[in-house]
């Protein structure tokens, strides 16, 4: 029996069972397709890291003797479309049985099912071999009551036997965050980042050539990321041997001279499958056990992907497609146009966001306290503020991407990721990094032409908000705190506020 096996961009998994034999009756599917470089605006880097990451994995896949078919963007018989593109390669290939693996994303998910229930062809589906948890037990973890964080955490941990000394967390403690989160004084030298040499122009030619739009730098003749699983190693080792000792501490810090500090920069070779979640958390343990490195730091890294990226998974499956929709605080204002320019005098912001412009990439409490704080308390409607982050980041792909944005950092979901807004005036910005010492505006400043906009917006942002957020215990100390203030200070905060918002676009 012939059979047509698809494989996605982001379902790279070179250890997948599939590859482990060779069979004439089977045709792989690679495709580069204008429906997935359309639907939302990518920048440049991303486009061509996922096309790149394919070229590679097709290659490798003909070479061990699998029949491969790859479309190119440009190729003639390429549909552009994931559903044309699988029934003309079946024709072509006389195949009857057609299998695919679990996409992670809902919208392909429904595609794929869609086609299968409304084809007489037979189906098979497989798991991509990739996460820890599977999708059927993430239907069990977060069905009926969903578990917090932590408590999803230590379920994992205990389920693997990570970082645990019989049935009690390594060093007693299942946290150690609060051993974390230093701010950086340049006081401790920091690993130049492992940066890859490929000479991607032919690819990006072919980008431009096909129409398809994009923005950002595109670094084609000098390409920063790994694309194929040798290169995502040697990334991996870098980070275990020169940065993951000191990767808690200094996890939170944000600074000009600095971009990636201690981070692992591994998103986008796991996101594609190239690297497995299981791999590098059983690196970054046995850094630990060959005393190479502290049990904080590596007990907050592996938090972030056995915690954390499993978790985000769950709640995107047990959510979606409601969760797409979600606005809690019915924000409703446009993105400012200097988030696609970097032109802003906010050095917070401007610095996050031409790094993210030229880059693909900013670490976490960027993307969190910075970039997406501000879209918050200005009140930006969600669905922009994903469609920005969906399309900016080298690892952004829906399940991860709008879990973090509409929910923990929008709180677009009124609770379901986070337990209260992540918003913070400039004091946290100021105390975490070195952004505000020369910036237009005084982040000491409430109010005046040089205020901080943070400060005001923060203020404004509780106060309209009131009625959804009051009861909220973890934020009862802010009210307190703005009851007492005298009402002339109040009004001038909402009048800096009200003002800020007309001139949002030359801020
Ligand atoms: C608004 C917002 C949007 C984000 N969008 C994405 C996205 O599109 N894709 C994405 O992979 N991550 C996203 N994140 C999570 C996180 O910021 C990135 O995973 C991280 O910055 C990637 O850089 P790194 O590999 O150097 O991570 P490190 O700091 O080295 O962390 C190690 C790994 O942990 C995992 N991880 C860390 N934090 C998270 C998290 N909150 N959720 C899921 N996994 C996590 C990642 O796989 C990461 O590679 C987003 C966060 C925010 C606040
Ligand atoms: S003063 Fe305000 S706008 Fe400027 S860098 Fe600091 S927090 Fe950002």
């Amino acid at each position: 029996m012939k059979k047509v096996r698809l494989i996605l961009g982001d379902q790279l998994n070179y250890r997948h069972s599939w590859y482990k034999a060779v069979d004439d009756n089977t045709t792989y599917l690679i495709m580069e397709m204008k429906q997935e470089t359309g639907y939302v605006l990518h920048h440049a880097q991303k486009l061509i890291a996922f096309f790149a990451a394919m070229y590679n994995f097709a290659t490798w896949l003909r070479r061990k003797g699998h029949r491969v078919i790859h479309f190119k963007i440009n190729d003639p018989e390429n549909r552009q479309s994931l559903i044309e593109n699988i029934t003309y390669v079946m024709n072509v290939c006389g195949a009857t049985l057609f299998e695919y693996q679990l996409p992670d994303e809902y919208r392909l998910d429904q595609q794929l099912i869609q086609w299968c229930k409304h084809n007489a062809i037979d189906y098979k589906v497989y798991d991509t071999e990739h996460f820890l948890s599977r999708r059927e037990q993430l239907a069990e973890f977060f069905g009926k009551r969903q578990p917090l964080m932590e408590t999803f955490y230590r379920d994992m941990r205990r389920r693997y036997g990570i970082l645990m000394a019989g049935d009690q967390p390594e060093e007693g403690r299942w946290n150690f965050d609060t051993d974390n989160r230093a701010a950086w004084k340049e006081q401790e030298p920091v690993p130049p980042a492992l940066q890859q040499h490929h000479d991607y122009r032919t690819i990006w030619q072919e980008i431009e050539k096909a129409g398809i739009e994009s923005f950002g730098q595109n670094k084609a003749d000098n390409f920063p990321w790994p694309t194929g699983r040798r290169q995502s190693l040697i990334i991996l080792d870098y980070f275990i041997q020169k940065l993951l000792p000191a990767f808690g501490k200094y996890q939170d810090a944000m600074h000009t001279q600095q971009r990636y500090f201690f981070h692992s920069r591994l998103s986008f070779a796991m996101n594609t499958k190239m690297l497995s979640p299981l791999e590098v958390i059983q690196k970054a343990e046995q850094a630990y056990r060959t005393g190479n490195a502290p049990v904080a730091a590596v007990e907050g890294f592996i938090r972030q992907i056995l915690g954390w990226r499993e978790y985000m998974r769950g709640l995107y499956w047990a959510h979606m497609p409601a969760f797409s929709q979600k606005n809690f605080f019915s924000h409703a204002n446009p993105l400012p146009g200097w988030y696609w320019t970097g032109q802003t005098r906010m050095n917070c912001l401007h610095h996050c966001i031409t790094q993210s412009l030229e880059d693909a990439y900013a670490h976490h409490i960027q993307r969190l306290m910075i970039t997406g704080n501000f879209a918050l308390l200005a009140g930006i409607d969600p669905a922009a503020v994903d469609a920005w982050y969906l399309g900016i980041y080298i690892d952004a792909i829906e399940w991860v991407e709008i879990t973090n944005t509409r929910g923990m950092s929008q709180y677009a979901d009124g609770g379901i990721t986070g337990t209260k807004p992540y918003v913070s005036s400039a004091a946290y910005i100021h105390r975490m990094s070195n952004y505000c010492n020369k910036c237009h505006y005084n982040y000491k400043l409430k109010t005046g032409k040089q205020a901080c906009p943070f400060n005001s917006l923060y203020w404004d942002f509780f106060d309209r908000h009131r009625s959804l957020l009051e009861k909220n215990p973890r934020i009862g100390m802010v009210y307190r705190t703005w009851d007492k203030m005298q009402p002339a200070a109040k009004a001038a905060l909402l009048q800096q506020a009200a003002t800020y918002q007309e001139q949002i676009e030359e801020l």
